[in-house]
């Protein structure tokens, strides 16, 4: 059985991003304010947003000979800045590679070589980690620049170098938007380590109109104002903040990481309506005392996206926040990103919502048998918004997206006769900790170079008390090696000095005489996530 969107169906325009963002389908005036910088008075306007756009295009071309096709990798916290670096390599007729920040020089190394960046943009605080991952990678110093005004360590500022200058007169016009890359975001996917997710103009196009169909009958152009302060770097914060506040033309308070003091005042002071949130952001908002000291009345609605967001959580939050709408979003980055989004009319209690337009979905259970409501199976999708595949990578993506274009999630879902999806479990090995991508893959890859591990595997425990997984290592050690909590805990600290911080195994360790596998030699996380359930039985 196919489930079909009960939205109308909508045109994805042949076009590119920046092209669409520049047809300002919402008559943004261009005195309007559009990027607020949290930390600072920084303001962006519609009209001098979209004149960096094409300063910073023309800066990549004449710094950097950046040419259609070419990858600028940003790799920075949130920055007032941040979207017009986007748009900018987007209106050169780039992709842009976003990578997380906090990234050790191996992580980004990984991302930087397999995108075949030119071009890279970091934050200050991120510049040594930078310049080390780009000499791995053969990058020349002279197309590294950092956000703001001034030269770190030698790396050239972007707003002195690539906003003066000439000025593209218009975006470069994309001309097979369903073939050429806007973003390349990363991801594990359902098995192994992180991959280059190819999002094509048109993928992201439709994630741009999808989430306008559902959300923009709920908001209003005069009054509503935007929260950026979820990741940029995840598809999250991408599409449903950064384009989305652009689209819409709704300004948007920039804040470069979450700190919930920080937060509540900027909710306050700006009068904050909207805001993409994550579950462990949820659990702050409806049990932090200091919630209290504030005036959070004008945060009408959030959408909590990224991982599963429990009823009791939604429920805790709209008794602190009566006037505040808590919808959910479930998606992925290689679904540009939103699969099923609450439905704000009608939200349904523990559910993910109803399928955003031009998608549809099959349940497909262990048998590989297409079922019908009410019944457990791995969730299927087809649609606009499915990437293109991984790069250089085709066995994994002939792994996920099948002949006929459906995507398959490695996620469980039931539906309802309504069209309610929930989300009731994950089959990939993925681990999600506060959202963030944890490959199992990554970290066993790890612990097995550590001279005392004979073997070993990774999942994820869930913590209600953060809303949130925590990798947990299952551990075999050579024979020379005692079990004892030192040995527990200089592993965990292995591990640590290697990954960046959310990875780390905050889940502990527990060691084992052999880690189940099947007679092939796979490894079965299933049956350790059964010891984890029988653990809990007893505690
Ligand atoms: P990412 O590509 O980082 O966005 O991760 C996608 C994965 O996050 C999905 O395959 C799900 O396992 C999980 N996820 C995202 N949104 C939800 C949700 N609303 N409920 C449950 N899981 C979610």
């Amino acid at each position: 059985m196919v489930f079909l969107s009960k939205h109308s169906p909508i045109t994805i325009p042949d076009i590119g991003v920046a092209e669409l963002i520049f047809e300002n389908r919402n008559n943004i005036p261009d005195d309007k304010p559009i990027l607020l910088d949290a930390h600072s008075t920084r303001v962006i306007t519609f009209g001098q947003f979209k004149q960096n756009v094409l300063q910073f295009a023309a800066g990549l071309q004449d710094h950097c000979d950046f040419q259609p096709g070419d990858v600028l990798a940003i790799c920075a916290p949130n920055k007032v800045d941040y979207p017009v670096a986007l748009l900018g390599a987007i209106a050169a007729g780039g992709t842009v590679s976003p990578a997380n920040p906090a990234y050790t020089v191996k992580e980004l190394t990984h991302q930087l070589s397999l995108a075949k960046a030119k071009v890279i943009l970091c934050g200050q605080e991120n510049v040594q980690v930078v310049l080390e991952a780009a000499e791995k990678c053969g990058l020349k110093k002279t197309n590294i620049f950092v956000f703001g005004e001034e030269a770190v360590q030698g790396v050239q500022p972007y707003s002195q170098v690539l906003l003066f200058g000439r000025r593209l007169p218009a975006p470069v016009k994309i001309s097979n938007p369903s073939d050429q890359l806007s973003y390349m975001c990363f991801s594990s996917g359902t098995t192994g380590l992180s991959k280059g997710v190819m999002s094509t103009h048109a993928n992201i196009n439709s994630g741009i109109l999808q989430t306008d169909t559902v959300l923009a009958p709920h908001m209003r152009a005069s009054k509503d104002r935007i929260l950026g302060v979820i990741p940029f770097f995840h598809i999250f914060g991408l599409v449903v903040n950064v384009h989305m506040s652009l689209f819409w033309g709704l300004p948007m308070t920039v804040m470069s990481k979450f700190d919930l003091p920080l937060f509540c005042n900027v909710v306050q002071t700006n009068k904050i309506s909207f805001s993409c949130l994550v579950p462990p952001i949820l659990v702050l908002l409806a049990k932090h005392p200091i919630v209290d000291q504030y005036d959070l009345s004008s945060l009408r609605t959030v959408v909590s996206g990224a991982a599963p967001l429990s009823s009791d959580l939604a429920n805790d939050v709209r008794t602190r926040l009566p006037h505040c709408r808590v919808i959910q979003g479930y998606g992925l980055t290689e679904t540009s990103p939103v699969v099923t989004i609450g439905d704000l009319n009608h939200p349904v209690e523990g559910s993910s919502g109803i399928l955003v337009p031009n998608m549809s979905v099959k349940i497909v259970n262990e048998e590989g048998q297409e079922v019908g409501t009410n019944e457990r199976g791995e969730l299927w999708c087809k649609g606009p918004n499915i990437m293109k595949g991984y790069i250089n990578n085709p066995e994994a993506t002939a792994d996920c997206l099948d002949a006929e274009g459906y995507f398959h999630t490695g996620d469980i879902a039931i539906v309802d006769e309504q069209g309610n999806f929930s989300i009731v479990d994950r089959i990939k090995e993925l681990i999600k900790y506060k959202g963030f991508q944890v490959p199992p893959a990554e970290l066993e890859g790890i612990l097995l170079t550590s001279p005392m591990v004979a073997d070993c595997a990774v999942i994820g425990v869930y913590d209600a008390a953060q809303a949130t997984e925590l990798p947990r290592a299952y551990v075999v050690l050579q024979p020379a090696t005692q079990q004892s909590p030192v040995v527990a805990k200089e592993l965990i600290d292995y591990v640590s000095t290697k990954v960046v911080q959310y990875k780390r195994l905050r889940g502990g360790i527990r060691f084992v005489d052999a880690v189940p596998k099947s007679p092939s030699g796979k490894l079965l996380r299933r049956v350790i996530k059964d010891w984890v359930k029988d653990e809990e039985k007893i505690t």
